[in-house]
């Protein structure tokens, strides 16, 4: 596949924040986000180059969603809640993270129900090593991956570490529901957890036009003006590399950082699903890369070593 610019965006076409009643930050609902996830890497399976390893991750997501409610949280502070989305800092931040009792519960849910399910050999085969593996090394892996240091990360083992900490946190993150409404800023990373994007969605239906940044890690969509560099914020014009100018998924690319973040039309494709579209769409990947664009966004099912370069938050 080849890309192509199909527009470029000036700065200032469509820069401000909403003053309607458009929420800027949406948080998730646990189930609901693997089960979705779930079905559609499913749907992408069937017809996708990547068949088998699509195949895989939808029997990962779909263990998410059988074992997510086994997840508990701690209680956070009301007032701490609000207050750290009042201004711009994340209440539930990946940086002080360490795996404790959450990670022992999530661990436990998730292996038990991932293997119930119906495994091709090889993936039996590194689950098994992986629940077999020394837990306090496990623990240090899933802290470097938090923070993206991936050198001392069994990359078979990535995919397993990467939904537990998606459990974690979109668990956690599910009870700020009630304050969402306290964020008003515009931030690069996650104002819920820090951690970065996977890619943007253009929303349809009550949310119809409005471009949302969509976290890596707990699912929450935060709002994001159009026509701007999420990775450096430049003032100058972005453009959009895509297939055609009708496909689903476009690059929107920065010629100050070189850097770019998949854009996705919901719609064009009203069942699309961020993580999965993402994780189907390698060949825009490798297109943009030939054009010598780097990839900022983050996806928890594989390791980022050597491709994406840190942010600026
Ligand atoms: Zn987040
Ligand atoms: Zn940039």
């Amino acid at each position: 596949m080849t890309v192509s610019a199909v527009k470029i965006i000036q700065p200032g076409e469509i820069q401000s924040l909403p003053d309607d009643e458009t929420p800027l930050l949406v948080l998730p609902v646990a189930k609901d986000v693997f089960r979705e996830r779930a079905t559609r890497l499913a749907q992408l399976s069937e017809s996708a180059p990547l068949k088998d390893w699509l195949f895989f991750c939808s029997q990962v997501a779909s263990a998410q969603e059988d074992s997510v409610d086994q997840v508990t949280s701690e209680q956070l502070d009301e007032n701490i809640i609000k207050e750290s989305l009042r201004h711009g800092m994340p209440p539930t931040s990946v940086t002080t993270w360490k795996a404790g009792k959450d990670w022992d519960e999530a661990f436990k849910a998730f292996t038990e129900a991932l293997t119930k399910k119906d495994l091709l050999p090889v993936v039996r085969q590194s689950l098994d090593s992986f629940v077999k593996a020394d837990q306090a090394q496990l623990k240090k892996q899933a802290e470097d991956f938090l923070k993206a240091d991936e050198k001392d990360v069994r990359p078979e083992w990535a995919p397993f570490i990467g939904a537990i900490l998606q459990m974690i946190w979109t668990k956690k993150v599910a009870q700020l529901t009630p304050y969402a409404g306290s964020y008003r800023g515009e931030n690069s990373l996650c104002p819920v957890c820090g951690s970065h994007p996977v890619a943007s969605v253009v929303r349809v239906g009550a949310r119809d036009g409005h471009r949302y940044l969509c976290c890596s890690l707990c699912a929450s969509e935060w709002y994001a003006a159009r026509a701007r560099c999420t990775n450096c914020d430049t003032p100058k014009e972005v453009s959009m590399m895509g297939e055609t100018k009708e496909s689903l998924i476009q690059g929107e690319c920065c010629d100050d950082c070189q850097g770019y973040l998949k854009i996705m039309y919901q719609s064009r494709d009203p069942m699309m699903e961020v993580v999965a579209d993402d994780l189907a769409s390698i060949q825009v990947d490798l297109a943009l890369s030939n054009e010598g664009y780097q990839r900022t966004g983050r996806n928890m099912f594989f390791m980022v070593s050597g491709e994406t370069e840190e942010k600026e938050s």
